[in-house]
This record gives C-alpha cells, sequence and structure tokens, in this order.
C-alpha cells in the first residue's frame, strides 16, 4: 500500500499533473487569443461606431443648414420677414413648417438689429429666444460680420447661403443652434449686406432626436448624458461647441460583436475543454493501469526469475549475483561459500510421498535461515541442493562453527505430517581468496568438498583442500586396486566388535566388519572403500566373502548372534534371500545366529524387492537390525511398520550426550518408541563409562563401542570369550 502511494504520488508529480497542466495552459492559450480576438474585434466596432456618430452629428449641422436654406434662400420669404401683416405666413413657411417637416424644435427669425420677430418653439410659450440668444448671440456677430465683409467662403453649388452653428445649452438642453441669412434666391430683391433678416433654427440633441439616432444607425441605449457615464461597457462620444466646450455625452452600449461571439463560444469551449480534461485525465488513468500492472507483472517476473517457488528462497542465479556482488565487495575479506546436500532426501520422497518431501525442504529452508545472517545468502540450487554465501567473512574457524550448528540443527528431527522424520545434512566448503576468486572456482571447490564430505560418510561438512583433487584420483586407485584384492585372499579380512547385553555385561553377540590391508598403503577404512564398492559394483562380490567368513566364524563361537553388515544395493538383488539361505543351508549356521544390519535407506525400495527379501529372511528366522538409527533418513514413525527386530542407535547420538541440547532426550525417545514395539536396541560407538551408564540407565539393550572392544580379529574374540566378563568397565 505504501509503495503504491509512493507510486501513486511518482506517477501523479511526473505525468499526471504536467500533463493536465498542459492540456490547461493549451486551452488557456487558446481561450486566451479568442479572448482577445473578441477584444480587438469590438475595439474596432466601437470606434467604427463611435466614427460613424461623430460622422451623424456633424452631418446634422449641414441638414439643418440645409433644411433652412429651403425657406431662407427664397424671396417670397425675404419679402415676408418685411411686412409685419405676413405673420401667418412667418409662422407657416418658417416656424411650424419647419417643425413638422423637419423636426426642428425651435425657429426664430431675427430683424436686422437681432431681434426676434418670429418665435416658435416646442419647449416654450414666452420669451423662448431667451434661452437660445446665449448660445446664438455669437453666432449671430459673426455671420453678421462675415455678411458685412462679403465673406463667401463655404457657399457652394450645395450650400447656397452663409452659415453659422453651434453646439450649446438652449433652456437646460443639448441643442444645436444654426443660423442662416434669408435672401433672394433670384437676386431680384435688393439687400444691403448686414440688414438681412436671419433665420435661427433650433434641434435639441437629447429626447426625438437621439430616438430616431439610436434606431436609424442601431446604437443601443443610446441617450445624451451630461457627465461621461462610467459603464465599462458604455461608450462616451463627446458633445463639443466650437470654442472647446464640452457640453455633455453622447452614451450608449457599443455593439461589441467580439464579445458576442466569446459568450457565445464560451460554452461550447468550456464544455470542450471539459471534454479534453476528461479524456486526458482517462488516458492518463488507463495509461497508470496499464504501466501499473506492467510494472506488478515485471516486479512477478523479476521475482520468479530470481526465487525458487517452493521455498521463496533465491535460485541458482540470485546465488551467483549474490556471490558475484560478494567477491568484488570482498575488499580481501573472506567470503565462504557453502553447498549443502540433504542425506537420503530421495528417500523421504520414496517412502512418504512428493509432499513431505517438500515439507522436508520448506522446513529444512526455516531451519537453515535461522542460523545464518541477513548479510549472508541461502539459496535452493534445486532438488536437495542449497548453498550459503558468507560475505565478509572474519575467520575460517567461524565457517567452521556454522557447519556443526547446522549439521547439529538439522539432526533434531523433523515433524511431517505426523512423522518424526530424521534428516542429515552434508557440506562441502570453499573460501575465497585461499581456494580461489572467481565464482566457478570457488562453486567447483565447494561441489568438490561436499562430494568428499559425502564419501568419506554422511552428515558432516568438509573444506576444500587441495588434497582432494589427489583424493579423486586416489579413489580411482581405490577402485582398481579393490578389484584385484577381491581376486584374492591375503588383502581382505573380517574383523568382529563384541556386543555386550547392558544388563549382565556380558558378550551377547558380535558385529562382523570388513578389513583391507592394502599392499602399499596398509589399513583401509572400509567408510572410504564401501561407498566406492556400491559405486563401481564390487559390493556383491564384498557382501558374499563377509558374510561366508562371518558363518564360518559363528561356528567358533556357538553363544554369540553374529551381525553382518548389508548394503541397500546388496538387498535390492531379487536373489539376495535365496542366496543367503543357501549360504546358511551350506555352512549349517542356525539363521536366529545371524542378524543382517540393513540402513533405513535399504529398506526403503520404491519396488518393494527389498521388502520381499526381508520378510523372506525373517520368515526363515534370520533377525534384520536398523543400523545407523537416527542419521540420514529415518522415521520413528515408520517404526511401526518396518520388519526389523533391532535398532542400532547411530554413535553420533550417542557422543553428543552431555552437550547443550544434548540428544539424551532422542535417544531415551527412540528406545522408548522401540521397546513399545517389542524390537531391541543397541547403542554404537559407546566410548565413554557415563554414556555406558546412561545408556543402561535409560533401558538400552546392548551395547557396542571402543570402551568395551574395537573390532578384533576372530582368534582375538575367541581370548575374549575365554576370559569371560573382563570386558565389563563400570562408572
Ligand atoms: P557401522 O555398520 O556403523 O559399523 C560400526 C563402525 O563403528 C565400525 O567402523 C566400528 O569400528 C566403529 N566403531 C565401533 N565402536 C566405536 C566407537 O566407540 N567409537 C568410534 N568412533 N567408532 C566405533 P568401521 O569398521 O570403520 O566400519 C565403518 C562402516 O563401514 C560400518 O559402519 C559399515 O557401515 C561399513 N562396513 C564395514 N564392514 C562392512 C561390510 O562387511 N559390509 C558392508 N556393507 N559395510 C561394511
Ligand atoms: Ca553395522
Ligand atoms: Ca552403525
Amino acid at each position: 500500500m505504501a509503495a503504491f502511494s509512493i507510486r501513486a504520488g511518482r506517477f501523479a508529480r511526473l505525468i499526471a499533473v504536467p500533463a493536465m497542466l498542459g492540456v490547461c495552459a493549451v486551452a488557456a492559450l487558446v481561450g486566451g487569443l479568442l479572448v482577445w480576438a473578441g477584444q480587438e474585434a469590438d475595439e474596432v466596432a466601437v470606434d467604427r461606431q463611435v466614427a460613424l456618430a461623430t460622422l451623424v452629428a456633424s452631418n446634422l449641422r449641414e441638414t439643418i443648414a440645409h433644411n433652412q436654406e429651403s425657406v431662407t434662400v427664397w424671396d417670397d420669404a425675404v419679402t415676408a420677414v418685411r411686412q409685419a401683416s405676413s405673420a401667418e405666413w412667418i409662422d407657416y413657411n418658417l416656424g411650424s413648417w419647419m417643425h413638422t417637416y423637419f423636426g426642428h424644435d425651435g425657429a426664430y427669425v431675427l430683424d436686422p438689429a437681432n431681434a426676434p420677430i418670429y418665435q416658435f418653439s416646442t419647449h416654450s410659450d414666452d420669451r423662448p429666444y431667451a434661452d437660445v440668444e446665449e448660445v446664438a448671440k455669437p453666432l449671430v456677430a459673426s455671420l453678421r460680420q462675415r455678411l458685412l465683409s462679403g465673406d463667401e467662403s463655404g457657399v457652394s453649388d450645395r450650400i447656397l447661403s452663409l452659415g453659422e452653428a453651434d453646439i450649446g445649452v438652449v433652456a437646460g438642453r443639448p441643442a444645436l443652434v444654426s443660423i442662416k441669412p434669408i435672401v433672394s434666391d433670384t437676386g431680384e430683391i435688393e439687400q444691403t449686406a448686414g440688414t438681412e433678416y436671419l433665420h435661427v433654427a433650433v434641434r435639441f440633441l437629447d429626447s426625438d432626436f437621439v430616438a430616431a439616432l439610436s434606431r436609424d444607425y442601431q446604437f443601443e441605449d443610446l441617450r445624451f448624458a451630461w457627465e461621461p457615464s462610467s459603464e465599462r461597457s458604455e461608450t462616451n462620444l463627446p458633445i463639443v461647441s466650437s470654442s472647446g466646450d464640452t457640453i455633455g455625452y453622447f452614451v450608449w452600449q457599443p455593439y461589441r460583436p467580439g464579445a458576442a461571439v466569446v459568450s457565445r463560444i464560451a460554452p461550447a469551449a468550456t464544455a470542450a475543454l471539459a471534454m479534453m480534461l476528461g479524456l486526458v485525465g482517462g488516458l492518463l488513468f488507463l495509461l497508470d493501469r496499464r504501466s501499473h500492472r506492467l510494472a506488478e507483472r515485471d516486479a512477478r517476473m523479476k521475482h520468479l526469475a530470481h526465487h525458487d517457488s517452493l521455498t521463496e528462497l533465491p535460485n541458482r542465479a540470485l546465488f551467483h549475483d549474490r556471490l558475484d556482488a560478494a567477491l568484488n565487495q570482498s575488499a580481501g575479506e573472506l567470503v565462504a561459500v557453502l553447498y549443502l546436500d540433504l542425506d537420503h532426501f530421495k528417500q523421504v520422497n520414496d517412502t512418504l510421498g512428493h509432499p513431505a518431501g517438500d515439507a522436508v525442504i520448506i522446513e529444512f529452508g526455516n531451519r537453515l535461515s535461522g542460523l545464518i545472517r541477513s548479510t549472508d545468502t541461502l539459496s535452493r540450487l534445486g532438488g536437495d541442493e542449497f548453498t550459503v554465501v558468507i560475505p565478509a567473512l572474519r575467520h575460517v574457524e567461524d565457517v567452521e562453527l556454522l557447519c556443526d550448528r547446522i549439521i547439529d540443527t538439522i539432526r533434531q528431527p523433523f515433524d511431517i505430517e505426523g512423522h518424526q522424520v530424521f534428516i542429515g545434512v552434508t557440506i562441502g566448503v570453499a573460501i575465497a581468496p585461499r581456494d580461489g576468486d572467481t565464482r566457478i572456482e570457488l562453486c567447483r571447490k565447494a561441489d568438490i568438498a561436499l562430494y568428499h564430505a559425502k564419501t568419506s560418510g554422511r552428515s558432516r561438512y568438509a573444506m576444500f583442500g587441495a588434497e582432494m583433487g589427489a583424493i579423486l584420483q586416489a579413489r580411482r586407485d581405490i577402485e582398481r586396486d579393490l578389484r584385484a584384492a577381491l581376486a584374492r585372499s591375503d588383502q581382505l579380512e573380517v574383523h568382529y566388535q563384541p556386543l555386550l547385553n547392558a544388563a549382565t555385561q556380558r558378550i551377547v553377540g558380535v558385529e562382523a566388519l570388513l578389513r583391507w590391508r592394502h599392499p602399499a598403503n596398509g589399513w583401509i577404512s572400509p567408510d572410504v572403500f564401501i561407498p566406492i564398492a556400491e559405486e563401481t559394483g564390487q559390493i556383491e562380490a564384498i557382501g558374499d566373502f563377509v558374510l561366508r567368513e562371518a558363518c564360518n566364524a559363528a561356528k567358533l563361537w556357538p553363544s554369540l548372534s553374529v551381525a553382518v553388515n548389508v548394503s541397500a544395493i546388496e538387498l535390492r538383488s531379487p536373489a539376495f534371500a535365496t542366496k543367503v539361505a543357501a549360504l546358511l543351508l551350506e555352512t549349517e549356521i542356525d539363521p536366529r545366529r545371524i542378524e543382517l544390519e540393513l540402513t533405513e535407506s535399504a529398506l526403503t525400495d520404491p519396488n518393494g524387492i527389498g521388502d520381499q527379501n526381508v520378510k523372506a529372511l525373517r520368515a526363515l528366522g534370520v533377525r534384520i537390525a536398523l543400523d545407523d538409527f537416527g542419521t540420514g533418513f529415518s522415521s520413528l514413525g515408520r517404526l511401526q511398520q518396518l520388519e526389523v527386530d533391532r535398532i542400532k542407535i547411530d554413535r553420533s547420538f550417542v557422543s553428543g550426550f552431555g552437550r547443550l541440547n544434548g540428544d539424551e532426550a532422542i535417544v531415551q525417545a527412540i528406545i522408548e518408541l522401540a521397546k513399545a514395539r517389542g524390537l531391541r536396541t543397541t547403542a554404537e560407538g559407546v566410548e565413554t563409562v557415563e554414556q555406558g551408564t546412561h545408556l543402561r540407565s535409560i533401558g538400552c539393550d546392548d551395547l557396542q563401542g571402543f570402551l568395551y572392544s574395537r573390532p578384533v580379529t576372530p582368534s582375538e574374540i575367541t581370548a575374549l570369550l575365554a576370559r569371560g566378563s573382563s570386558l565389563v568397565k563400570q562408572a
């Protein structure tokens, strides 16, 4: 979970947030451009409206002047204004008509002395010209001046007479005031310059004018205001008199096409952005999930590639990596490689089945894990092969201690599916830089050491030594020389080791043990040459030889039972029982005096031939002893089913007495179980008085060991028997 949130945080930081920000940035850019373009368009539009309004305003002057000229440049008007009697005509043509027809708000006629002789106004009934006068006065003065001076500038085909106009305040309202002289259109009426009657037209710029303007030119909300509007959305066009005074303002809501477009696009654009964010978000989510799953699968594959699926321990590949790393980083320190091999693991599988075998492997791994440091690497190479890499090792003795502890720990029985199973382990050790400094060299030498340890008896360890190569050669020599020895009669001898009854302390039997006197090398231990004989197909010949010797010797000691070791390979021969029976018949030995010592591995013959041999021999009266019980593969639980008469407790247990976590308890359990089944027990390897005393006290039946006698020649046995009970040693 923590790993997930770290990863999620990383994903958000490295991909999701930048991607989303990218989308937003693009959206902001596009949106910004859109708004900018809209504003630009709006500005252009507003400018055009202002220009239009300005034009309309300036046209107004011309329009009103033009309207005036339709009556002021007219002989009839000149005549009429000079006659006081024509008031009605004046009102109709120069006043109300101008209002009805052109919408003028005021019309005045001034006499040569600038006094109003006619007044028309829409806003006032009495003295209305007074309202206009302030604005009109300077215009009148200027016009009279121009008329007097004969200034004809501005007069054209379209503008028939001089005129003055300005914007000002009339009766509190903004107004255009335009003044035209009333002149003859034909030129037939004599007029003295400066004495012309003047026509004053007034057009208010608020109210209906503004309404008409708004309607005709589509100015929205157009109005007149004395002060500029502070509304951002409104535009102010100042109305300025010719003297430069700002009279007031036209205010309107300019048409803003940009804003309109933007506001119309905005919802769609927002929706598009939301969709894009959603889409990108969705894609990112899918991407994240996919990469998450890929990462998970990757991690799983990596784990599988480097770990054993049964024990979850590192596998061979990871072992290689760790060893390489340890060697690279050793900086002169020692690096040890241990090769470990379970003794007789195959028998576990054969007798208890593969699930039990798996359980043993797992338990084995667990026990080893408990013994090593966290910096050490325990790996399973496959089957029952394990390795340990120990980097930064201080002393070689530390490895020896570790090996001792491993062997001790593994010797404790395994509880597998209700069975008490004994499993031994054999270890080969190579140490860098002493034995080599490359992985390949170290592995090869650890393997040689393991092989060496196995061939010199299991449940032990061996440090690689330079002599081991030589030992391999020696094995080949032994094989050859053993063949030669079997072909003649002067090198192989059978010695006998007495077995004492623990209670009576008397010799009750002997065990036949083969001796080989090599012509060049002297005595060679059966521990060395028996395994070679088994490997090289000479064990049957050896077995035949020992059994025949033993039967002959048995005749010498009628009171003793004679035990003979039988290799598993011999027992698996279908003819074995018949062969033994024939020999007993031939040598006339009572089968009940012969005890065959078998290891449990010999009794776990998957083909069942071993069992058949054992059954047949027991039917004859031959007794069967289970040798080396407690080493290699032994199962207390299976004692119930095994066709045996005796159990020989391995000497490694006896030598374990008195140690911390000593083996007394285990031996006691074995003896009790054997008793419950009616089996006799023999303890091997009794070397001290204390061991003998203890074994007797816990009910062991028979004792065997150097304490009483080493294996000796038949004549020495005869001599011992003659001396009676002189073997007895007591604490
Ligand atoms: P094993 O059957 O367990 O024989 C007992 C071994 O323990 C003998 O070793 C014996 O000398 C040794 N021993 C007896 N008492 C003591 C003691 O107090 N302390 C110590 N340290 N050792 C003691 P040996 O004679 O060297 O034989 C070794 C093994 O070789 C035997 O172990 C047996 O497995 C095998 N072997 C010997 N002779 C024969 C044979 O004729 N046929 C077969 N198949 N195997 C044989
Ligand atoms: Ca034996
Ligand atoms: Ca033994």
